[in-house]
C-alpha cells in the first residue's frame, strides 16, 4: 500500500507541480485547477491558475461555490488528475503511475480529510476514509494500463 503522497510518491499529490489544461486554462497543479473549478467566474479562475497549490487551496475555501459543486466535484477531480497524468510527457507521470503496479493508493493525511483521503490522527484513526483521491488515481492507472 502507498499511503503517503510525499517523497518518492509526491507526484501523486495534488500539490505536485505539473502543468495541465482544464476547460481552456493552463494550471501548474491539479490543486489549483480543482479549486478554480469551484467557481464559474473565468477571471477568478485565471487568477487562481497563477497561484501556488497552497495559496490556491486557501482561496478555494472562500469562494462562492457554483451551485452544482457537490454533484460534480468527483468528476472534476478525475478530469484534472487525468489531464495531469496524460499531458506531461516530459515528466513521464503516466509511466510513474503505472510503475506503482497494483499497490493500493491511499491519500494518508493528518489534516482530517476523510473524503479525499484517510486521516490517521488520534481522533480520526478509527474512521475509515473514503479516499476518493486515491480511488480516482487507481481508476486512471487502470485506464492507462488498458489503453
Ligand atoms: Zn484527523
Amino acid at each position: 500500500m502507498i499511503d503517503n503522497f510525499s517523497k518518492d510518491y509526491f507526484f501523486l499529490s495534488n500539490f505536485y507541480n505539473a502543468y495541465l489544461m482544464y476547460e481552456g486554462i493552463i494550471y501548474c497543479s491539479t490543486e489549483a485547477a480543482f479549486q478554480a473549478a469551484k467557481t464559474l467566474d473565468v477571471a477568478e479562475r485565471e487568477r487562481i491558475a497563477r497561484l501556488s497549490p497552497s495559496d490556491a487551496k486557501k482561496v478555494g475555501r472562500n469562494l462562492q461555490l457554483r451551485p452544482d459543486w457537490e454533484e460534480i466535484k468527483d468528476k472534476v477531480m478525475y478530469d484534472v488528475c487525468r489531464a495531469k497524468f496524460t499531458m506531461n510527457s516530459s515528466l513521464k507521470l503516466d509511466e510513474r503511475l503505472l510503475a506503482t503496479g497494483n499497490e493500493e493508493l491511499v491519500e494518508g493525511n493528518t489534516w482530517h480529510d476523510n473524503y479525499w483521503g484517510n486521516c490517521t490522527c488520534e481522533k480520526c484513526k478509527d474512521i475509515p476514509g473514503r479516499n476518493q483521491l486515491g480511488k480516482t488515481l487507481m481508476r486512471i492507472r487502470n485506464e492507462l494500463r488498458n489503453q
